[in-house]
This record gives C-alpha cells, sequence and structure tokens, in this order.
C-alpha cells in the first residue's frame, strides 16, 4: 500500500513531465527582422539561441510552444536554418512566411498567396549553341530537383514541393478574416534573384504558373520534405512590378498576424 501511495504519488509529474517531453513544437520562419519581430513579440516567455548565424526564438503561443526563426535571407541560409532547427527543435508543423514580389496580374500588394507547391525557379539547364548564336533564358528549362528516399535511397525527382494539404486548408480557413487583401492558393517561386522585368516575370508566371516569387520557400520546404515534416508557405505580396507596386515593410507586419492567427487555428486543433 505504501508503494501503492508513492506511485501514485509521483504518477502525475512523471505523466506531466513526458506530455511537456514529448510536444513538439510549431516551427515559423522569415528571413529578416521585419518578418520575424512581430511573432517573437507574440511568444510568451521567449528564449533567444544562435547556432552558427541562425537565431531562434523559443516561447509559447496559447500556452503551446512555437519556435520563431530568422533564416536570412536567399536559397542556401534557408535550407540551414530549417536543417539545424529540425535537428534542434523536432518541430510538428513548418510555416515559412514573409515577403515576395507578385508575378500573378490577378494580386496586388497585400494579398497573401498560401503556397500548394513551391519550387526552385532559379535552376537552369540550356541545351548547346554555337559560339555566337547568344543567350535566350526564354529557352533555359527549369531543372528537377533529386532527392533520395529516406527509407531506401532510391532517387525522387521533384518539380515542386507541395505543401501539406491539412496545413493549406487551415492557413486558408481564416481567409475571410483577412481585410487587407484577398487569401489565394498559389504556386511559390525560390530563387536568389529579385526579378523587375515584367516580361520575364510573366514568362515565369506563364511558364510555370507562378503567383509569386522571393528567396526561401522552396528551400526550406526542400528539407522539411526530406525530413518529412510538414510544411506551408505563406507569402504577402509586399511588391508587385504587375501594378508598379513598390515594397511596403508594413506588409511583413500584416503576414505575421495573419500567421500568428494560422498558428493559434492550428494550436486549437491540437
Ligand atoms: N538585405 C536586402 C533585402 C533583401 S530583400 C536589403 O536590405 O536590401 C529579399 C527578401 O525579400 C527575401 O527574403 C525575399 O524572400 C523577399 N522578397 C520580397 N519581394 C521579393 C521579390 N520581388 N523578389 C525576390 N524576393 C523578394
Amino acid at each position: 500500500m505504501q508503494i501503492f501511495k508513492r506511485f501514485a504519488a509521483l504518477f502525475p509529474a512523471v505523466l506531466s513531465f513526458s506530455v511537456f517531453a514529448q510536444t513538439q513544437p510549431i516551427l515559423v520562419q522569415g528571413a529578416m527582422d521585419i518578418e520575424t519581430s512581430t511573432l517573437v513579440e507574440a511568444l510568451d516567455d521567449a528564449k533567444q539561441t544562435t547556432i552558427g548565424s541562425w537565431t531562434f526564438w523559443q516561447g509559447d503561443i496559447d500556452g503551446y510552444p512555437v519556435v520563431v526563426s530568422r533564416t536570412e535571407v536567399g536559397l542556401a541560409n534557408a535550407a540551414a536554418s530549417t536543417t539545424i532547427a529540425i535537428e534542434h527543435f523536432n518541430p510538428k508543423y513548418i510555416i515559412n512566411q514573409g515577403t515576395s514580389g507578385g508575378h500573378d496580374p490577378k494580386l496586388y500588394r497585400g494579398d497573401i498567396v498560401v503556397g500548394e507547391a513551391s519550387f526552385n525557379m532559379g535552376a537552369y539547364k540550356s541545351e548547346f549553341t554555337e559560339k555566337g548564336k547568344g543567350i535566350d533564358p526564354t529557352k533555359w528549362q527549369n531543372f528537377d530537383v533529386t532527392m533520395r528516399l529516406r527509407e531506401n535511397g532510391e532517387f525522387v525527382e521533384h518539380k515542386q514541393f507541395k505543401a501539406d494539404p491539412a496545413l493549406v486548408e487551415t492557413a486558408l480557413s481564416l481567409s475571410e478574416e483577412y481585410k487587407k487583401g484577398k487569401v489565394v492558393r498559389g504556386l511559390i517561386g525560390s530563387a536568389d534573384e529579385w526579378n523587375r522585368e515584367v516580361d520575364r516575370i510573366n514568362w515565369f508566371h506563364e511558364t510555370y504558373g507562378t503567383s509569386v516569387e522571393e528567396m526561401e520557400t522552396s528551400s526550406a520546404a526542400l528539407v522539411a520534405q526530406a525530413y518529412q515534416v510538414p510544411f506551408v508557405g505563406i507569402r504577402i505580396l509586399s511588391n508587385t512590378d504587375q501594378h508598379k507596386q513598390d515594397f511596403d515593410p508594413q506588409t511583413a507586419v500584416d503576414c505575421q498576424l495573419y500567421t500568428i492567427d494560422v498558428i493559434k487555428a492550428l494550436i486549437k486543433k491540437q
């Protein structure tokens, strides 16, 4: 009896410790300070950690663990910081969010694209042409990404990285509440590029169906795919040369506020 009483007294502590230990955080990424500071402010009890040159803030939203990650700009930074985040924090979901440039002429600054898929818009091969025949980017072909399957090492070609359908639906489910523009499904093109030639922007949109361009999502999605962590990209149009709308930093804040609502909706479902 004595032993039983002791065990019974210990049990809730053991149980709550193990539940706490097993709760996987939601990882939310942004490239720059203006794309992460609103998220960091939304965290309760934020604790900052820097690994290499990538900074993470661990805290809670509505009592659930959330890690905000500042990936820095570009594909390589996004891949490195996503790998570190997965190895270090073992996230349940990854949301990559932030600013982007409009490709789809139906979209305006302030609109939000929930990426059903993303791809590396900056990887190309060209056919051989003789010296003096010139350079023609419209003939270049986008490279697929070849990755090995985790289970058996087999090669798989990825034209795009698909987002997790349930995360996409949760992200879209709040669209009615967003007052600064529309929220649509779309395709995110990522590259270490900032394109402003409208003919090139239209070529991307017509050839690949891009909604927006930016510099991180597909790279974070590649790493999430490798580790099989559910992933979604949420990108606001901060600028679009389709409508001569220049970069507005307020959009970075609006995207974070929308993403906080998405995170809260996800937490409610846990
Ligand atoms: N460090 C630079 C800013 C880089 S802007 C500076 O201060 O001048 C690039 C960032 O904005 C990337 O993280 C990218 O994801 C995003 N972005 C917004 N609009 C973009 C566009 N039209 N093309 C490419 N990236 C864009």
